[in-house]
């Protein structure tokens, strides 16, 4: 049986509309449609990796790129002060199965996070 699309697939596949800010091989950064801070982006793997804690070593290389995607968005912005936020599990507010690291900035940042 063919699993659901989640809602990133559909984006990746212009399915579905969203402000697609960069995008490399790899990977896609999108504006998050209910922002936590006055900038947050969502960087994404085209390739389907449902949670952080799923990656295995064959992994390693779309798990560096999207690290790197990440700062390279910020640098090619000029965002110096930022946090990077990958969400595992729903008590940790994991609600899209499919691996996506949060980049905020723009205010300070308490800590612990909530
Ligand atoms: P999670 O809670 O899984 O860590 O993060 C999922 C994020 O995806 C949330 O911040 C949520 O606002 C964002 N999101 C959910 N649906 C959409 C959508 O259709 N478009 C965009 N741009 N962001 C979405």
């Amino acid at each position: 049986m063919v699993k659901d699309k989640t809602i990133f697939e559909k984006i990746i596949d212009r399915e579905v509309p969203a402000e697609i800010l960069m995008e490399t091989d790899d990977a896609i950064v999108l504006r998050d449609i209910n922002p936590q801070a006055p900038i947050h982006v969502l960087v994404i793997p085209k390739r389907k990796i449902e949670h952080i804690s799923s990656i295995n070593s064959g992994d390693a290389k779309v798990a560096a790129n999207l690290l790197l995607t990440a700062t390279t968005f910020a640098k090619k912005n000029g965002i110096a002060s930022y946090r990077l936020v990958i969400n595992n599990g729903s008590l940790a507010g994991e609600t899209v199965h499919h691996l996506h690291i949060h980049l905020l900035s723009g205010r300070e940042m308490g800590w612990p996070p909530g």
